[in-house]
């Protein structure tokens, strides 16, 4: 797109906040004052390691063993109205490009600065297949897809999801049994996990299940290195 073509939509649609719906700033994701919120929650400080959500990468209790390090933007607290929550639902229920672009250039900051180069395998927890269908887009694989773009990495759709229930309203005991129950190994990922590394993208971990049940699949199918990677991964508090 030109950039006077740019310029034009902006002017005729310019894009919204999409925290609290006022005119977005430059970046296209926030308002100036929206933009204000999602830097002080990238910038909340690790109550293990004492660095910022941005450098932070202590693996969450609930992946503990399942990945050996892991990304984050920001924290997510369960029912509160935050910035991150925002950008989650954006590319969530929406699928919208600029959540992902927004999502996925600040992803490739971390990642480039740790020096994860192009031989590292991109992948992503897959959405219920009954979601895809109705949504018509699973969220982690666009992020999943756009990361690896700006590495310049490869990305291989390696699992699928087959779950009937949301995970959603079910015990921790029941997670972790409907998750094992529900990801398998797709077709076209056999023979390119062995002896890889992966990056596994998620757009949010919570109880952690997810992550444990699809690394236990990359492990299975032969990975070296799991590292996961999360728009916002859950404080634990309320
Ligand atoms: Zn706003
Ligand atoms: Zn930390």
């Amino acid at each position: 797109m030109s950039a006077a073509f740019s310029a034009l939509m902006r002017a005729v649609f310019p894009p919204l906040c999409v925290f609290c719906g006022d005119l977005a700033d430059e970046n296209g994701i926030f308002c100036p004052h929206c933009t204000m919120r999602w830097e002080n929650e990238t910038h909340l400080l690790c109550p293990v390691c004492g660095k910022s959500e941005m450098l932070c990468r202590c693996v969450p209790a609930g992946a503990v063993g399942a990945v050996s390090s892991a990304y984050r933007l920001a924290p997510y607290y369960p029912g509160r109205r935050t910035a991150a929550a925002a950008l989650i639902y954006a590319l969530k229920d929406r699928g919208e490009r600029r959540a992902v672009d927004y999502a996925a250039r600040a992803i490739a900051h971390q990642l480039i600065s740790d020096g994860v180069g192009s031989d590292i395998i991109v992948t992503n927890a897959p959405r219920r297949a009954d979601k895809i269908r109705s949504r018509g887009f699973d969220q982690s694989e666009l992020l999943a897809r756009a990361a690896a773009k700006l590495i310049g990495a490869k990305y291989v759709r390696t699992m699928k999801s087959s779950a009937k229930t949301d995970q959603k309203g079910l015990s921790a005991a029941e997670r972790v049994k409907n998750a094992e129950d529900s990801y398998s190994l797709t077709a076209s990922a056999r023979g390119k996990i062995a002896g890889r590394d992966i990056l596994l993208v998620d757009d949010i971990l919570t109880s952690g299940a997810t992550t444990r049940a699809c690394a236990g699949i990359l492990y299975a199918a032969g990975a070296r290195d799991i590292r996961g990677v999360y728009i916002a991964v859950s404080s634990g508090e309320g």
